[in-house]
């Protein structure tokens, strides 16, 4: 059997203030919203879970330990660029088998964004899109996404060793 590693991601986005004029990216495209979410960085919730579960897989540490929201340099960062540095971190001894990842809000709606958020998110990662899955759900209405408050996202990353050991 081959040596496979699994990672989990979680992270979690305030909405800003609508007069901050933040754009709301998730998945790499951008959304249109009267909000976006606060963030060093352009604040991608959905790529950043996605990021975290890649690197725990790889047995490395967190992204804020590689990308810093004290470093001036990623300040407004393209996140999926931050996830395609994270895959080079990771190197060749790995090959990504799959992402699932599932963002909670109640809006928007992530259905119709979904197969874009795939594409961009695998092609950071350098695999075909039909390794990477995406999908929406809300909490009811409960808690910090049920309020509006924000937007959580929840990323598992499959690796497989093919190099190295
Ligand atoms: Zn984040």
């Amino acid at each position: 059997m081959g040596d496979y590693r699994v990672g989990l991601g979680i992270d979690v986005h305030a909405f800003a203030d609508p007069v901050e004029g933040r754009e709301l990216v998730l998945g790499g495209v951008r959304i249109p919203s009267e909000r976006g979410l606060r963030g060093h960085s352009d604040a991608d919730v959905l790529a950043h879970a996605v990021t975290d579960a890649l690197l725990g897989a790889a047995g490395l540490e967190d992204i804020g330990h590689y990308f810093p929201d004290t470093d001036e340099r990623y300040r407004g960062a393209d996140s999926l660029q931050l996830l395609g540095e994270a895959r080079r971190i990771v190197g060749g001894d790995w090959a990504v088998v799959n992402v699932d990842v599932v963002v909670i809000c109640e809006r928007p709606k992530i259905r119709e964004y979904r197969e874009k958020m795939r594409e961009n998110l695998a092609a950071a990662l350098g695999v075909e899109p039909s390794r990477v899955s995406v999908r929406g759900t809300t909490s009811e209405r409960l808690g910090f996404t049920g309020r509006g408050e924000g937007i959580a996202a929840q990323a598992v990353c499959l690796l497989e060793r093919i190099g190295g050991g």
